[in-house]
């Protein structure tokens, strides 16, 4: 009778199974010990690195292929070699970034002010960097939307991704990994999440502009013509029919618009760089609010609330 083919998980002792499975079963106890002994889900971008890896060094293939005709004593000096391997790794790296890339993948990184030089060095540009300013709907740690307390700078994601604006999918590396910001040499996927940086430690625009004159100033009038929480104390004004609210709110709409518009032709800026020195545009606020801000061929706003325009 041919040997039955393994079809999903070992429910004997794993020695038995070992001595007298064939390599699928072997292959899957190998999988479930590697994931134990790393201390980490077989499904992980940090599991599949290392499994590679120990794979290589342990000669797992050969292992594999050769399994079902090995001897009893050969697939137990096998198997020890294999062990011995996923042990060796696991050591050398514990506590070590393998580079996956998953992290890199599910998120970019908030600037803090040890990131300053990489301006300076310029291996951080202004197209690279956008503002969150203060009021902005942001998803918390928990998984919670809510407004963010106070300004951050963050390396741009790819558009319609959460992933790094400096990850590299084909090669699944960084293109500034030597020089990463400090947030991504805090990542720990092997332990407990870093605590959060302190309030003091976050990069922000004063840093970068605070000596450039011209451009602080016009960062500081925008911010305080433009405030998302004004905006959206607006917005909730003018849902309680108070009109005089939505001064407020077609003011901060055109200024943060023709501002950007003059930052692009006057000052030839990417509108990528805009984001940077004004954070994301009122438009895109006011839709994460719901409401739908479109300019008309005379140059002005009009509103429409979402529901309404689909
Ligand atoms: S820190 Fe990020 S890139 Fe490094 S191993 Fe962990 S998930 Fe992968
Ligand atoms: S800067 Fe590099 S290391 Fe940091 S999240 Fe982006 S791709 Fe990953």
């Amino acid at each position: 009778m041919p040997p039955r083919k393994f079809m999903g998980k070992v429910h004997q002792d794993p020695g038995e199974a070992l001595a007298k499975g064939s390599r699928e079963v072997m292959a899957s106890i190998w999988e479930d010990y590697l994931a134990a002994v790393l201390q980490i889900s077989a499904t992980s971008g940090r599991f599949k690195i290392l499994r590679r890896q120990i794979d290589a060094a342990a000669g797992f293939k050969e292992v594999f292929d050769n399994w079902n005709t090995l001897p009893l004593a050969a697939r137990g000096a096998a198997w020890r070699r294999l062990m011995t391997a996923a042990g060796n790794r696991f050591k050398e790296t514990k506590e070590t970034c393998v580079r996956c890339g998953e992290c890199c993948r599910l998120g970019s990184p908030t600037l803090l002010t040890h990131d300053l030089p990489r301006f300076q060095e310029e291996i951080l540009t202004w197209n690279d960097v956008y503002t969150l300013r203060p009021g902005e709907q942001v998803t918390n740690r928990e998984g919670t939307v809510e407004p963010l307390p106070e300004e951050r700078l963050k390396v741009r994601e790819v558009p319609g991704s959460r992933q790094c604006w400096f990850y590299l999918a084909a090669t699944d590396s960084c293109r500034i990994y030597d020089n990463r910001p400090e947030q991504c040499r805090r990542q720990n996927c092997w332990s407990d999440p870093a605590r959060p940086p302190a309030v003091a430690q976050l990069l922000t625009r004063q840093h970068l502009f605070a000596e450039v004159p011209e451009v602080w100033d016009l960062i500081k009038e925008h911010q305080e013509r433009c405030d998302y929480r004004k905006v959206a104390r607006a917005l909730t004004d003018l849902a309680a029919d108070r009109e005089e609210a939505s001064e407020t709110l077609f003011e901060a709409l055109h200024f943060d618009h023709y501002l950007r518009q003059l930052l692009i032709s006057d000052w030839e800026l990417t509108p990528a760089a805009t984001e940077l020195l004004l954070g994301r545009p009122v438009e895109a606020f006011l839709q994460t609010q719901g409401v739908i801000a479109t300019l008309t061929p005379e140059g002005v706003f009009k509103l429409a609330r979402q529901e309404e325009t689909t």
